[in-house]
């Protein structure tokens, strides 16, 4: 159930704002500043009238800038029939802390809309999208140097390009225009490797954490991904990545998936791939071959399992069940699925939680990389590939002539190849997501207040914030 502002809990925007103070006072940071870096600067409320077969239908939206001390802000848009304002706030401030956290110069928004897009066909969704989008851009809450969206729950691809046609349309003299939108499709100036990028960067981030013994013995668990039984609720974007490069590649073992209407569980794993074709067809988990069904999801997310990825919606976990959750640790592929109020209980009964800010990081860090993309007009890799492999031919050659040996095909074909625009762009979020996961390490170890990765996160996040305000004279 999506609880927005729970009646033993504050809201969601009032659990991210506690979890900025906590971080404050480990900095010692002056309160002024403090309450400069949690203000939500200016948020946008549209109500706009868009005519669907004839009837005319009114659709309430918000965009939110939560910081513009870097620009643009940066931050998803998400279509959902009961986003609020108080939500995208909330995920706005998000942004924020996680662009700092992962080394992204971006400040932080987030929109709305509130639609249940599966009940629209693909025609009226567009008229809906563009005339959003318009209205974004007049207000200049959509530009490629001061708002840039980017997908998030109930939008992918194929919104952001109608957002970047819209915004074209408009603006046909801006020769960054497409930049002002990102995840959008490949063959419409997207980047390699965007669709993925939140799943792949929670993969790389949990083979960081597994190569830290220290880590993985404090939760009593075993060396490596290898066998891990996973659980993930929200077989969405984010949830399906995460699932399949986990199981695939690192051959972790997922033995349940949950969704809205119910779960799936097969203790010896479930195949990713062919549950999220039948999720696809069907549009529920329901009637999935050799696999145990159950209706009861507040049972599933409870079940014995090493890592617990949320990947769905919000304050999913909170004060009513955090002391029944048996997973040892949690990633929070969703924004805020863990309460201010569940994550005190998580704690005492030594669950590690990879927060949000960090481990669902990859969407923007790749956003940025496809913005980068935009504005250079050129895919990442095109000027220097084939010098690379031009020089790695005549390294290789001049060590086969002085060493009077051959090196196997295979192995000269590994070291000849230049990086391609996947390998690039996999590199930098694989380098980002380590690097982060290294800062909050030695955050902990230096200062003894610190006892999680959230802390640590947000520590790192708000030291940057305060000394951009104080060297911009903000504050
Ligand atoms: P999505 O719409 O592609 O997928 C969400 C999935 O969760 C859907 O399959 C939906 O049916 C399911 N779901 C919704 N409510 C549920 C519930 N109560 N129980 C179980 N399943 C439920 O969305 P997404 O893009 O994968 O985003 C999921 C979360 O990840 C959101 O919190 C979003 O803000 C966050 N996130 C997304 C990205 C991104 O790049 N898409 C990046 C960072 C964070």
């Amino acid at each position: 159930m999506r609880d927005k502002t729970t009646s033993n809990s504050g809201s969601f925007r009032e659990d991210v704002d506690k979890m900025v103070d906590r971080a404050m006072v480990v900095l010692g940071v002056d309160p002024a500043i403090g309450a400069a870096i949690k203000a939500c600067h200016s948020v946008l409320q549209l109500k706009f009238p868009v005519k669907i077969h004839g009837e005319v239908q009114i659709f309430t939206g918000w965009r939110a800038t939560h910081s513009e001390h870097l620009l643009p802000a940066k931050g998803g848009i998400r279509f959902d029939p009961i986003v609020c304002q108080d939500e995208v706030e909330a995920l706005a401030a998000l942004m924020t802390y996680k662009c700092a956290l992962v080394d992204v110069p971006f400040g932080g928004s987030k929109g709305g809309l509130i639609i249940d897009p599966k009940v629209y066909d693909e025609e009226s969704l567009r008229k809906i999208v563009t005339r959003f989008a318009m209205h974004l851009a007049a207000k200049g809450f959509l530009d490629p140097a001061t708002n840039v969206p980017a997908p998030d729950m109930g939008t992918g691809e194929r919104e952001m390009a109608w957002i970047a046609e819209s915004y074209r349309r408009l603006y046909p003299d801006d020769i960054n225009a497409v930049a002002c939108v990102t995840g959008k499709p490949l063959d419409y100036f997207g980047v390699q490797g965007r669709s993925e990028a939140t799943g792949r960067g929670i993969q790389y981030a949990l083979q960081e954490y597994f190569r830290h013994p220290e880590d993985v013995k404090q939760l009593g668990l075993s060396d490596g991904l290898q066998g891990k039984r996973v659980v993930v609720q929200g077989l969405g974007n984010v949830g399906y990545h995460a699932a399949k490069f986990l199981s695939e590649q690192d051959h972790a073992v997922v033995v349940g998936i949950l969704e809205r209407d119910g779960a799936l569980i097969a203790l010896d794993g479930l195949p990713v791939e062919a549950v999220h074709e039948h999720l696809r067809r069907e549009g529920t988990l329901r009637g999935f071959a050799n696999a145990t069904w159950t209706e009861n999801t507040a049972q599933a997310l409870e079940m014995e399992c090493d890592i617990l990825i949320l990947a769905a919606v919000e304050r999913q976990i909170h004060a009513g069940n955090a002391d029944k959750v048996r997973a040892r640790l949690i990633v929070e592929g969703a924004n805020g699925p863990v309460t201010w109020e569940g994550e005190q209980i998580l704690r005492k009964c030594g669950v590690a939680i990879l927060p949000d800010i960090y481990i669902n990081g990859g969407g923007v860090i790749v956003s940025y990389f496809e913005w980068t993309k935009n504005l250079s007009h050129m895919r990442f890799g095109r000027l220097q590939r084939r010098y690379d492999e031009t020089r790695a031919t005549h390294q290789l050659t001049a060590l086969e002539s002085l060493t009077n040996q051959q090196v196997p095909e295979w192995m000269r074909q590994e070291i000849v190849q230049g990086a391609n625009e996947l390998d690039l762009v996999r590199s930098g979020l694989d380098d980002t997501m380590r690097e982060a996961y290294q800062q909050m390490k030695d955050v902990m170890r230096e200062s003894s207040e610190v006892e999680d990765l959230r802390t640590a996160a947000y520590v790192i996040a708000v030291d940057k914030i305060a000394r951009w305000y104080r060297s911009l004279g903000i504050v």
